[in-house]
């Protein structure tokens, strides 16, 4: 059984102080979820959230992590810091630093190693943009992305995957449940290939791409989909709690998600 994981990716959102109101108000209402929840909050944020998560069922997350244990790398970020301030979870290889911070799946594969060395849990994102997509390219990039990205990791159920689609994300065009629970079955297909079945079977795979409240439950319902990577909806704390109590919600039963 694999535990379904609800993370949000606050992104460049929030300051400490206003992070520390969100989580304040996310505390009561996600206490008795019945799965993971995360929060990947802005690096200067971890200190104040970290505090203010204290004693909570929630774990903290960071948006990236460098792979050197440390020395000259201005402005960056080592894992053993992250750790130091009780840091779980790490996204690494967001679609947003592939595209902006020339992010390659060879540094995604040297960031993966320094965190599981750490003891950080990666978040590793995976997906395809919409010119891939249209131009049937999604399984030869996700292949080059688990070969290259994941390569040489022992125990390959010590990750979590995110699959987000480029195109989906920030966009409020979602994958359909049907669209996101095929590519990621196809996923697990790989990863079985690439690594051993039995890890495939139990490593986690959250969809990411416009998940909110009104779509999640038919996304969730889906036998592959093990949780959801949350940009947007994740800034607001009934927005996020509503996802991650995904089995409450109606089914929103939109021609677009069938
Ligand atoms: C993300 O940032 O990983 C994401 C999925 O964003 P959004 O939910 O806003 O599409």
């Amino acid at each position: 059984m694999r535990k379904p994981i609800i993370a949000g990716n606050w992104k460049m959102n929030n300051t400490a102080q206003q992070g520390v109101t969100l989580v304040k108000e996310l505390k009561p209402l996600v206490s008795n979820a019945a799965c993971e929840v995360v929060v990947c909050v802005p690096a200067i944020d971890i200190p104040a959230v970290a505090e203010a998560l204290k004693g909570s069922n929630i774990a903290l997350g960071a948006q990236n992590v460098h792979f050197a244990e440390k020395g000259a790398y201005t402005g960056e970020i080592s894992a053993e810091m992250l750790k130091d301030y009780g840091v779980k979870y790490v996204i690494i290889g967001h679609s947003e630093r592939r595209q902006y911070f020339g992010e390659t799946d060879e540094t995604v594969n040297l960031r993966t190693h320094a965190a599981l060395n750490a003891g950080l849990i990666p978040i590793l994102c995976i997906g395809e943009t919409l010119a891939e997509r249209e131009t049937g390219k999604t399984e030869e990039v996700l292949d080059r992305q688990i070969e290259q990205g994941m390569k040489g990791i022992d125990d390959i159920s010590k990750i979590v995957i995110a699959y987000e689609p480029v195109w989906a994300i920030g966009t409020g065009k979602t994958a359909t449940a049907q669209q996101a629970n095929e590519t990621i079955g196809y996923i697990r297909k790989k990863v079985a290939q690439t690594f051993c079945p039995k890890c495939a079977e139990k490593v986690r795979i959250q969809y990411g791409g416009s998940m909110n409240a009104g779509n999640c439950k038919q996304l969730m319902a889906m036998e592959e989909i093990d949780g959801g990577l949350i940009g947007g909806a994740s800034l607001k704390s009934a927005d996020f709690s509503a996802i991650v109590h995904y089995d409450a919600q109606g089914l929103k039963l939109d021609k677009d998600l069938l």
